[in-house]
C-alpha cells in the first residue's frame, strides 16, 4: 500500500516543506496507531512519503454526489453542545442524520474542535467526526499519529473530495462508535479534498496511504455511512454478533428498539469510496 503511493502525490519535497499544509509527517517505518486501538506498520519506500499538496488543479464540476453545496447551514443550536463530549455508538440514529454545513467559524467552534481532540485522544482514536459526539454538522477531526503532541491536527470542516485513486486498498478499520469491533474495508488508496479549516480559510490537498484511510472513514460519518456498510458479506458475518450486542445495549439504555438491525441489513454496493446512502 505505501509503495505505489507516491505516484499519485504531486509535491517535491521542497515544494511540501514549503507549503503551508502540513498536517502529516509520515514517517519511514513507523508504527502507527491505526483506527482505534490496533497497531499497524507502515513502510515508506520512500523518505519523502509526501501526503498532501495544495497546488493541484480542482476539477471544475462537482464530480461527486456528496459534493453538492445544497446542504443545510447548520444553526447555533446545530453547533450548541455540553462538555464533556460523550462518544455517540451505533446504533443511535444520529449517525445516520443529515450532518448540516458550517458557516460560522467562531470560538464555539474552535471549543469543539478542541473538546473532540480531548475526547478522540482520551479513547484512544486517530480521527472523530461531530456527529461521533452528537452535533450532526460537516466537522471532522484526526490525528494519525494519534497522540498529543505528535503528528499534526488536522480540522476539516465542510470537506468534499474531488478527486479519488482507482486503486482500492483493504484495511482493518475500527470506529469508536463501534467499540471493540475491526474489520477490513475497501478504500480507495488516496484522494484529493477541498475543505475550510477552523477559521474558515478554504484549502485543498491530496491524502495517501493512513492519513487517507482515516480522513475517508471519518468522511463517510459526514454522509451518515458507517463502516459495516463497506463491508462484504463474509466479513460482515465475523462481527455480526457485535453489532447486535451493541443493539441490545442501545434497546437496553433508552428503553426504544434499535432504528437499525444488523440481521435485516442487506450489503448494498455504496458508490466507490464516498457518497451516500
Ligand atoms: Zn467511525
Amino acid at each position: 500500500m505505501a509503495a505505489s503511493s507516491a505516484t499519485l502525490l504531486h509535491s517535491s519535497s521542497s515544494s511540501f516543506a514549503a507549503s503551508r499544509f502540513l498536517p502529516f509527517i509520515f514517517r519511514r517505518n513507523i508504527l502507527l496507531r491505526c483506527d482505534f486501538r490496533q497497531l499497524h506498520r507502515f513502510s515508506s519506500t520512500s523518505g519523502s512519503s509526501i501526503l498532501l499538496s495544495k497546488r493541484f488543479k480542482l476539477p471544475g464540476a462537482s464530480v461527486y454526489a456528496q459534493a453538492k453545496r445544497d446542504v443545510e447551514v447548520a444553526s447555533a443550536a446545530d453547533l450548541y453542545f455540553e462538555s464533556p463530549l460523550e462518544i455517540v455508538e451505533y446504533p443511535d440514529p444520529i449517525l445516520r442524520a443529515k450532518n448540516k454545513r458550517i458557516d460560522t467559524f467562531d470560538d464555539n467552534l474552535k471549543k469543539l474542535v478542541d473538546e473532540m481532540f480531548d475526547i478522540m485522544y482520551k479513547t484512544d482514536g486517530i480521527g472523530l467526526s461531530a456527529p461521533q459526539v452528537g452535533l450532526n454538522v460537516q466537522l471532522m477531526v484526526f490525528n494519525p499519529v494519534g497522540e498529543r503532541g505528535e503528528g499534526e491536527e488536522i480540522v476539516l470542516v465542510n470537506p468534499r473530495v474531488t478527486k479519488y485513486s482507482k486503486k482500492m486498498v483493504l484495511f482493518d478499520e475500527g470506529c469508536l462508535s463501534f467499540p471493540g469491533i475491526y474489520a477490513d474495508v475497501k478504500r480507495p488508496e488516496s484522494v484529493k479534498i477541498d475543505a475550510r479549516d477552523v477559521t474558515g480559510v478554504r484549502f485543498a490537498f491530496s491524502l495517501s496511504e493512513l492519513p487517507a484511510r482515516v480522513f475517508q472513514h471519518e468522511f463517510d460519518h459526514l454522509q451518515g455511512v458507517l463502516f459495516f456498510d463497506r463491508m462484504t458479506n463474509e466479513v460482515l458475518d465475523r462481527v455480526r454478533p457485535q453489532l447486535q450486542a451493541l443493539e441490545k445495549k442501545y434497546e437496553d439504555k433508552t428503553g426504544q428498539p434499535s432504528p437499525e438491525r444488523i440481521d435485516t441489513f442487506k450489503v448494498e454496493k455504496v458508490p466507490v469510496g464516498f457518497g451516500t446512502r
